[in-house]
């Protein structure tokens, strides 16, 4: 299997844009000075980077350069850098980098031979040296790197130093710089070396796995006769519904996949024990504006593929849209715009629902899709309280109920109707007036079936005395034959 290593590298790049950039890089954005880049380096083999962060901030404050280095002895370095891995090999390459550095006409060499002239130098510092510090073309091959690239078989490299004149025959040049810093990162979070969580990793579809054994989810029910039961909630904060008892409550749905939306909250901001709710896997398609949009879907079923966004940067910067691909069907979670405030954002909605069709389209054509959440939009005067007083409002213009008819005729179940003609059902209410007490409500939360999946439909119902959100959650029970 050859892989396409442009669309891997930047898929893997998407993937890990929350994680924490390697130390090494951090320290070349914020200093751009190439001695501090040099000794972060030395400081980082076998450590960890949190540990070489603070290391290598307590130096810097006593030896920003290499004169004020000369100064310091080699135990009081040894002091300083404990407790970063061989410290005290490290304090003596340290003790004589000044002078090392003093037979060069510049601060510190900028190409691999010279670098490797310095003590402590091996060649996977001097190629990051080269390439994090002065932004030149070389391949830094760590373990990380060298084992996700056999892992691809992109190579087949018995060791990174082979791995490296590899890829500096084979890789793109405009890989060089970056690829290092992608590599570890994925290496660090997602394709670890015990285990490799390949079921929340976006390039699960196409990875070769070479000498993989993936990590199992916990709990997870693989069986496919099984009439499945899928949950669809807008949180209205992830967080916030959190200190209602959320972690608690997501194994009483019993579902075997919850789609979130409205989560509010980036990866870095959730606690561990969101992150971790026993027998479930949690993905997170995160807005880039903190506090804003997002959603999220929690399985305890394996996914074989996940698919983040729409593909279109417009829409994909808020974070509405995230696909778990099963063998059987597509489940998608999504975030529809609000038209907002005298419909200044109804255009930029009208947009995303074309794209969103568009998108799910493409799905149909493989197996059935699954659809759910909060669509922002009552479709037909029985889907909200007051049709008359709201005939121009956000979510019930006509534009936008032209549009949901439009999806409707395009083949989409709106499954909660085939069980169910009554007014008054709905899953939204204004937290002002006591509407919910009142049942003054918005039925704007849906799971729509595409057609080819509509056999299956179970069961569809609302769950509205689930409380912790200004919305409930809906439910719906799908066959998966
Ligand atoms: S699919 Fe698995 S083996 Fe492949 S890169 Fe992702 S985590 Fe690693």
């Amino acid at each position: 299997m050859t892989i396409d290593i442009d669309y891997f590298l930047s898929t893997a790049a998407e993937a890990v844009k929350d994680k924490d950039v390697p130390v090494v890089d951090l320290i070349a954005v914020q200093t751009r000075d190439p001695f501090k880049v040099l000794v972060a380096t030395i400081l980082s083999a076998r450590t960890k980077d949190e540990v070489t962060a603070k290391s290598s901030a307590r130096l810097f404050k006593l030896a920003p350069d290499a004169k004020s280095l000369a100064q310091l002895s080699e135990e009081k370095i040894a002091k300083i850098i404990y407790p970063v891995g061989f410290y005290k090999t490290k304090a003596r390459h340290l003790t004589k980098l000044p002078q090392a550095l003093a037979a060069f006409p510049v601060k510190v060499p900028d190409n691999i031979e010279d670098l490797l002239t310095l003590p402590g130098v091996g060649r996977k510092t001097a190629n990051l040296v080269v390439s994090v510090a002065f932004g030149k073309p070389a391949i830094c091959v760590d373990t990380h790197v060298h084992r996700i690239m056999n892992i691809w078989q992109y190579v087949e490299t018995k060791d990174p130093l082979k791995t490296e004149m590899a890829l500096r025959k084979k890789l793109p040049p405009q890989h060089w710089i970056t690829s290092n810093s992608i590599l570890v990162a994925l290496g660090q979070s997602i394709c670890r070396p015990i285990s490799p969580h390949c079921d929340i990793c976006p390039l699960t579809a196409g990875c070769p796995k070479h000498g993989v054994k993936p990590r199992k989810i916990p709990g997870a029910k693989m069986k496919k006769t099984d009439t499945l039961k899928f949950i669809s909630w807008n949180v209205n904060g992830i967080r916030a519904v959190e200190k209602k008892g959320f972690i608690d409550m997501l194994p009483e749905f019993d579902a075997d996949i919850i789609g979130l939306q409205e989560t509010k909250a980036q990866p870095d901001q959730l606690s561990d024990a969101l992150k971790n709710i026993p027998g479930y896997t949690s993905y997170w398609h995160s807005a880039e504006k903190k506090g804003y949009s997002s959603v999220a879907v929690y399985t305890r079923l394996e996914p074989v593929a996940v698919h983040y966004g729409l593909g279109d940067p417009e829409f994909d910067c808020e974070g509405r849209v995230l696909t778990l691909e099963f063998d059987t069907y597509f489940f998608t979670t999504i975030y529809f715009p609000n038209s907002g405030d005298k419909l200044k954002r109804l255009d930029y909605k009208l947009r995303f629902n074309e794209t969103l069709l568009k998108f799910v389209q493409e799905f149909e054509k493989k197996k059935p899709v699954i659809l759910c959440g909060d669509f922002n939009v009552a479709h037909k005067e029985i889907d909200l309280k007051n049709p008359k007083t709201n005939a121009k409002n956000a979510g019930f213009t006509p534009e936008e109920r032209s549009w949901m008819d439009s999806f409707i005729a395009a083949g989409f179940v709106d499954t909660f109707r085939i069980f169910n003609q009554e007014p008054e059902q709905y899953s939204w209410w204004s937290y002002r007036f006591s509407a919910r007490a009142k049942n003054i409500g918005w039925r704007i939360d849906y799971f729509c079936v595409s057609q080819n999946g509509k056999k299956n439909i179970a069961d569809a119902t609302i769950l509205k005395d689930v409380l912790g959100s200004d919305h409930c959650p809906v439910q719906l029970e799908y066959k998966n034959t």
